[in-house]
């Protein structure tokens, strides 16, 4: 269990404004995954058939092959240039420059993002590699005071280190910090473990947990109505989602 010494009594009047950092997933989350898939499905089974004299259903059936004995959670299988050498493509950067129109925000989140600006200090929390996200943050930058890849700059997927560390780094308690991202265990069990406040993002409702936030509009609701606290357990009157 996490408990309060390090917060500041005069902190802990007003339950609400104790949450100092909102924190955001990128792709899934913010960012639909559409540069990506182009990318992955697209652009690299589509050199890898020119390179190798395949068709593109044959490309696309060998690098699917190829992905899937790696995994996501190992953290070359996000390096798009891993890949281009791995398959002998050339140069990734060049090409990704070629894909910044595939970008796509979801319908709330500039929105979103300006809402929370001023009242709250915001970080990307992210497992894309920073060449990623060098495009897919591209329009929305601005708003962020902190921009972390755990594949980057932690060397590993979003694990408790890397959440550990992001707060370290911040300069913040676990418990001070809200994060939101669509994928269950790197999003929200994990950093969940350490008393971050997060929230999993399950936008069309698969996984079927009623705790789950259908879109980031719900997040800013949730902290403007001071549903969030970072009490982590306060029987009496902290409710997490539902
Ligand atoms: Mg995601």
């Amino acid at each position: 269990m996490m408990e309060n010494n390090k917060i500041q009594p005069e902190n802990m009047k007003a339950a609400g404004s104790a949450i100092k950092v909102v924190s955001f997933d990128v792709e899934g989350t913010m960012v639909t995954t559409d540069f990506s898939t182009a990318i992955w499905f697209e652009m690299i089974p589509q050199r890898y058939a020119e390179r190798w004299g395949l068709s593109f259903a044959e490309a696309t059936r060998k690098i699917k092959q190829e992905y899937d004995s790696l995994g996501d959670q190992h953290i070359d299988w996000y390096d798009v240039q891993y890949w281009f050498t791995r398959f002998d493509l050339g140069q990734a950067d060049i090409a990704m420059e070629g894909l910044q129109p595939r970008v796509k925000y979801y319908p709330e989140t500039k929105e979103v993002l300006k809402k929370l600006d001023g009242k709250y200090k915001l970080s990307v929390a992210s497992g894309s590699p920073r060449p990623f996200l060098k495009h897919l943050l591209r329009d929305i930058e601005h708003h962020f005071s902190a921009v972390y890849s755990s594949t980057t700059d932690f060397q590993q997927v979003k694990t408790v280190e890397f959440w550990a560390g992001m707060c370290r780094d911040l300069g913040v308690e676990p418990g001070q910090v809200v994060h939101i991202g669509d994928h269950r265990q790197f999003d929200f069990l994990e950093p969940a473990s350490i008393g971050i406040r997060a929230y999993h993002l399950d936008r069309d409702r698969k996984a079927g947990d009623t705790e789950s936030l259908q879109s980031l509009s719900e997040l800013v609701s949730l902290l403007s109505e001071g549903k969030i606290n970072s009490e982590v357990d306060n029987a009496d009157n902290s409710h997490h989602t539902g």
